[in-house]
């Protein structure tokens, strides 16, 4: 399998070759780092350099970060377009929903950030770059438009939680939709597992965020993305070598990539 979405080049793994050791040995072959900000993609560039074949690089601007201004914008976009060659996928790009809760201006920072997004996913598109995408609730619809607008072929709703009709919007379009370490115990994520067809279904970790349930008290790393093909395989009712290997298939896909 392959973690499609990890935080692997931050503060939080100090000893990535550890980290990727440990996941090895558990079957999770590779990771997609993301970056989220000038520097965290230079540390991407460097971290997948230092592991080729293991660790794919995917540049962003975390939608989030609202303090990231244009400056931060701009050089993101240099990034993109100047180191296309040792890229895979722009990410983590996206929608910003848990900041702008209980802003005025939330409307307006959505339309800025729509904005910025829709430049993105030009670039994605022009340069031939998949897509790994934050757009939770109530953002993944207007997400799902923007691709849908820019004409983006490959994309990943990354721990994706938007509403059915949009999941089902967004597997009728043929994107794909990633699943957490949360689908082995938070019944949300487990129908997600359900409704999804296993064909457009990728996992991650999103290290180092701390998931609970089994994983409490651990920051969550790629090799927890095993137990994401044994919940998916409960779920559907298919042994798990069928469904580790489907990830690691739609993973390719997605991405291009070969552990
Ligand atoms: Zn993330």
């Amino acid at each position: 399998m392959i973690d499609t979405h990890c935080h692997l080049a931050g503060p939080a793994f100090p000893d990535p070759r550890a980290v990727l050791d440990r996941a090895r040995s558990l079957g999770v072959l590779g990771v997609v780092a993301v970056g989220s900000d000038p520097a965290s993609n230079l540390a991407v560039l460097a971290l997948a350099a230092r592991h080729p074949g293991e660790v794919w690089a995917a540049l962003g601007l975390h939608p989030e970060r609202l303090d990231l201004g244009e400056a931060a914008f701009e050089a993101v976009e240099a990034q993109i377009l100047g180191f296309r060659q040792d890229l895979i996928a722009v990410g983590e790009v996206g929608l910003p929903w848990y900041r702008l809760e209980g802003r005025a201006d939330a409307r307006d920072l959505m339309r800025a950030a729509k904005a910025r997004l829709r430049r993105l996913l030009e670039l994605a598109r022009r340069l031939d770059l998949a897509v790994s995408l934050h757009a939770p609730h109530g953002a993944a619809e207007e997400a799902l438009e923007l691709l849908e607008a820019v004409g983006v072929e490959r994309a990943v709703f990354h721990w994706h939680k938007g509403p059915p009709e949009v999941t089902r919007r967004i597997v009728g379009r043929g994107y794909f939709v990633s699943l957490t370490p949360e689908a082995a115990y938070r019944e949300r994520d487990r129908e997600l597992a359900r409704e999804v067809p296993l064909e457009q279904l990728v996992a991650e970790s999103d290290g180092p965020w701390a998931f609970g349930g089994e994983f409490e008290g651990r920051a969550g790393e790629p090799g927890m993305v095993a137990r994401v093909a044994e919940a998916v395989a409960e779920v559907k009712g298919l042994p798990v070598p069928e469904v580790a290997e489907q990830l690691l298939v739609n993973s390719r896909r997605c991405f291009g990539v070969t552990p």
